[in-house]
């Protein structure tokens, strides 16, 4: 399976992340994506190639056009206005304010534009973001022409983004722009399966009123994790996305029982929807090590979990999102591409 992997993901990486009143080394760093690197040449999994670049004219038929504007200028801007720090979103509009009006001065426009501070901007950040995308869209064309699954090991990741609003370290929606893809090259029907521990909420919000993209996601229960207001089981879509959209939040605690169960049933539901081509939202954070979930899969079930998905026998494309547990990152995130390779 080829990899498609950028170095300038390194042109993202800020100085802080606000958690828990404190501002730490942010959990998304350049560290993870080096550990599946290396975890991917040990293991010799196949080429590892970087990509052209990215093409942002199927991004434009599902993002926002003020959105993609604001991540490119959002960094100038916020030095000429004299702000001596990274962007960092202070607030957002609540309820019973208006999201209509989109502020003149930047340090409005940065919290129209984001949906959860702990996601900084900095000078690299738009180029890095575009380099991720790059990844995305060559796995994806590897798999339009003809292979059977390729991996975009894609920094930053993309699944939390929406059409108009970054955060949970996520700027452009890799996946949603992958099956937008699939569906111009000609798939009637493509799914997104989202294993990564947190709701993909940005891909779920782009295709909530489509029938021809399957959203279907497994995570910690938003009750009790981020994205906490995205999520829940009776989110399905709406007109003519109605049914399209499939969620199945679990329990602090989840062993591989419950979640395979889970990953089972969503298999079953993207094979009666008819899906032509499948992306993965690749997350391995559901990991019982990893520092910010609370699931308790184990680095075996991993390869399992990849086994079941490549039952399916679907064109098959994984992008890389979260995953914390930096070491075993790379193990876990591999594991499933040997397992899926295996079935
Ligand atoms: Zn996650």
């Amino acid at each position: 399976m080829q990899t498609f992997f950028s170095e300038d993901h390194r042109y993202h990486f800020p100085q802080a992340e606000l958690s828990g009143g404190q501002f730490v080394t942010p959990y998304e760093r350049p560290s993870r994506v080096e550990f599946v690197l290396s975890r991917l040449k040990e293991r010799g999994l196949g080429d590892i190639v970087a990509p052209p670049g990215a093409d942002l004219k199927p991004a434009r038929r599902i993002l926002d056009e003020g959105f993609l504007r604001f991540l490119e200028t959002a960094w100038d801007e916020w030095k000429a206005a004299g702000m001596k720090g990274e962007v960092i979103a202070a607030g957002m509009p609540t309820r019973r304010q208006r999201h209509d009006r989109i502020p003149r001065n930047i340090d409005g426009k940065v919290e129209y534009y984001c949906h959860a501070s702990e996601t900084a901007i900095t000078q690299g950040t738009w180029r890095a973001a575009l380099s991720s995308l790059a990844s995305a869209q060559a796995a994806q064309r590897a798999v339009a022409g003809g292979a059977r699954a390729a991996f975009g090991l894609c920094r930053p990741p993309g699944h939390h983004a929406t059409s108009d609003q970054y955060g949970g370290y996520c700027f452009l929606n890799n996946a949603a722009v992958a099956a937008e893809m699939f569906r111009l090259d000609g798939a009637a029907r493509v799914a997104v399966l989202d294993i990564d521990f947190h709701h993909g909420n940005g891909t779920q919000d782009i295709f909530w009123r489509r029938g021809d993209v399957l959203f279907a996601s497994i995570h910690g229960d938003p009750l009790d994790s981020y994205p906490y207001f995205a999520g829940f089981a009776d989110e399905t879509g709406e007109g003519e996305g109605e049914g399209c959209t499939l969620n199945v939040p679990l329990p602090p605690g989840t062993g591989y029982g419950p979640w395979s169960a889970a990953l089972d049933d969503l298999i079953a539901r993207i094979r009666d929807f008819g899906a032509e081509a499948l992306v993965v939202s690749l997350g391995v954070d559901a990991y019982k090590d990893d520092p910010i979930s609370f699931f308790r899969l184990d680095s075996p079930d991993f390869t399992d979990a990849g086994r079941r998905i490549g039952r399916m026998g679907l064109p098959t494309v994984f992008l890389m999102e979260g995953g914390y547990a930096i070491e075993q990152v790379g193990v876990n995130t591999v594991n499933v591409l040997e397992g899926f390779l295996d079935a």
